[in-house]
């Protein structure tokens, strides 16, 4: 067996642990005599592992008694279109700050359904920076306001939760459980899947009860919060696989000593990529300081001619999936929880050996 240094933005690496574990689950899950794909949801085993789960995941976030946790299909995109028709009648306003790709694409999907306000816009400078706070147009009576913690694609971390009276909502999928959170100063949190928490076809949505009342009559079932609440994400069939592996990835977290611990380690990958980055005179990151993101670490190289032979040599080398995003170009390791200090260090490492040979 030969595992790659992984750096894919998503879907992204899995904790080796864990894929040991499905591995050995497969064909007999818990004494079933089945695997865990072929369990019925409503079952005694996947009803405790459902339960578990979200225990779990309470636990590793300090979620308040007062949240609900949902487990909906759909990824975070779909949750770009809940967001409004769970908390705005058609005519209310919405605000949303817009610093990157993914929070111009939320926006977009709820002027569908409501007004929406773009209360900031960092697109003047590629996204590369978190507009003043105090210079937001926020409305008075916005239903509530919508950002994105981190921007996957350029790279663009918030280290700070915004203020203000309007229920906050986060798309957090690139950057939940990298570090702990303040739970209780959000409105609704969510984040598809396949970056922190598991594979693809699982969503995580965390919301405040007392906004579970604010859908809109004509929703669709699916497409409602409450649905889901009332009936602990088995409104439908759920994604049951994906939802068997984010368990594992919950167990593994809690055993590495949980958020807070994975936060020191996030950070000391990250400040050595970016140490590494900026002392080197090959490579530069165009983000803002305050804003560079702990998860996601795009890096352009001096002579853009070079980038196939980066991309080539860096995968001879074991280090996968670097190409930057094409709206960036350049480079951008993904680090995520499950991809190891050791794969940061031989990055640098490659780094470094590249420049000397090509710089
Ligand atoms: C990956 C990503 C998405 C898209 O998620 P899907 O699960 O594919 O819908 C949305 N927002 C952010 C911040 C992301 O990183």
């Amino acid at each position: 067996m030969s595992r790659v240094f992984n750096f894919s933005a998503g879907p992204a690496a899995l904790p080796l642990e864990v894929l040991e574990q499905i591995q050995d689950d497969i064909p007999d899950w818990q004494g079933t005599g089945m695997s865990v794909m072929e369990c019925s949801h409503r079952g005694k085993e996947f009803v405790e592992l459902a339960a578990r789960a979200e225990a779990n995941l309470r636990k590793l976030l300090s979620i308040p008694d007062d949240y609900s946790v949902l487990f909906p299909q759909g990824g975070a995109t779909m949750q770009m279109a809940m967001a409004p028709l769970n908390l705005a009648a058609a005519g209310d306003r919405a605000d949303y700050v817009v610093t990157g790709s993914w929070g111009k694409k939320a926006a977009g999907e709820a002027a569908k359904f409501c007004d929406v306000n773009i209360a900031a816009d960092a697109s003047d400078r590629k996204f590369t920076y978190i507009p003043e706070e105090s210079s937001w147009s926020r409305s008075d009576n916005a239903a509530y306001l919508h950002y994105t913690p981190n921007e996957t694609i350029a790279g663009v971390e918030f280290h700070f939760i915004p203020g203000g009276d309007a229920p906050l909502v986060a798309d957090m999928s690139s950057t939940i459980l990298s570090r702990p959170v303040d739970v209780g100063r959000f409105g609704v949190i969510y984040a598809g899947a396949q970056k922190n928490i598991g594979p693809a076809g699982i969503t995580v949505v965390i919301v405040k009860n007392e906004l579970l009342d604010r859908a809109r009559n004509d929703n669709p079932h699916l497409m409602t919060w409450k649905s889901y609440a009332d009936s602990d994400s088995m409104t439908n069939t759920p994604p049951t696989f994906a939802w068997y592996v984010a368990d594992l990835v919950f167990r593994w977290l809690l055993e590495k000593g949980g958020v807070e611990a994975m936060a020191e380690v996030n950070a000391r990958k990250a400040n050595k990529l970016y140490a590494a980055i900026d002392r080197l005179d090959f490579y530069s990151n165009p983000v803002a300081k305050d804003c560079r993101s702990w998860m996601n670490v795009p890096f352009i190289l001096a002579d853009d001619s070079l980038d196939a032979s980066f991309l080539k040599k860096s995968k001879a080398a074991g280090l996968t999936n670097l190409k930057g995003h094409r709206s960036v170009g350049g480079m951008r390791a993904s680090i995520y929880n499950a991809v190891p200090e050791a794969a940061v260090d031989a990055l640098i490492d490659f780094m470094v050996e590249f420049e000397k040979t090509h710089g």
